[in-house]
């Protein structure tokens, strides 16, 4: 990371963000709880948290963030889904009659794809690009149902697909903040230092 320090928006609508903020903190860079789209300004990436899709996007709508998220995508700054963030960045979601999408991914997802029996479990996830497994939390979590080809796949948990990239677009399924491994964190970091050198 060489001492680069960057301003990471956490949008702050609904669902978990303190834990994002933390492992920011510890990582060395600046966490930006985002309100509204004049904080969204200020920041050199997004993090989309989980929490409930629906309710993220009721409040992102109220305070005019659609839009400005959109437009924050096309300037290619990194964004990073989590659990209902994934649902949020993706351009459709199947067996849904009310879909909440950005429409920014090239994804369809399923909403709370991996059932009820199994509301919330940890499994142990190899990734494209990790030497060891990763150990996912996974709460009421999606799946990628089906990825367009420019998207670039990184973990599946039974044939179904948990983690992908596409430009400066990052998902998983999980919960990287519930863990103490950074790996997904550094990954991302990892996209906003290619951004921020390639301006
Ligand atoms: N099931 C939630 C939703 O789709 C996501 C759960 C989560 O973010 N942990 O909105």
């Amino acid at each position: 990371m060489d001492g680069n320090k960057y301003r990471v928006g956490i949008l702050s609508m609904q669902g978990a963000t303190e834990e994002h903020a933390s492992q920011l903190r510890n990582l060395g860079h600046e966490p930006i709880l985002i309100k509204n789209k004049e904080m969204l300004k200020n920041a050199d990436a997004l993090i989309i948290p989980g929490g409930e899709s629906t309710a993220i996007w009721r409040l992102m709508k109220k305070n005019d963030l659609i839009e400005a998220i959109q437009h924050f995508a096309q300037l290619k700054k990194p964004i990073f889904g989590t659990c209902a963030g994934l649902v949020l960045l993706g351009k459709g979601q199947v067996e849904t009659e009310h879909p909440v999408n950005l429409g920014l991914m090239d994804i369809q997802v399923k909403r709370n794809g991996f059932g009820r029996q199994k509301d919330s479990f940890e499994a142990n996830l190899d990734v494209k690009g990790m030497k060891e497994a990763y150990p996912a939390v996974f709460i009421r979590a999606p799946y990628i149902e089906s990825a367009g080809e420019h998207v670039d796949v990184l973990a599946a948990y039974e044939g179904k697909i948990v983690a992908a990239r596409e430009d400066n677009l990052l998902v998983a399924a999980f919960h990287p903040e519930l863990t103490d491994d950074n790996r997904f964190l550094e990954l991302f970091l990892s996209m906003v230092e290619e951004k921020v050198i390639a301006v």
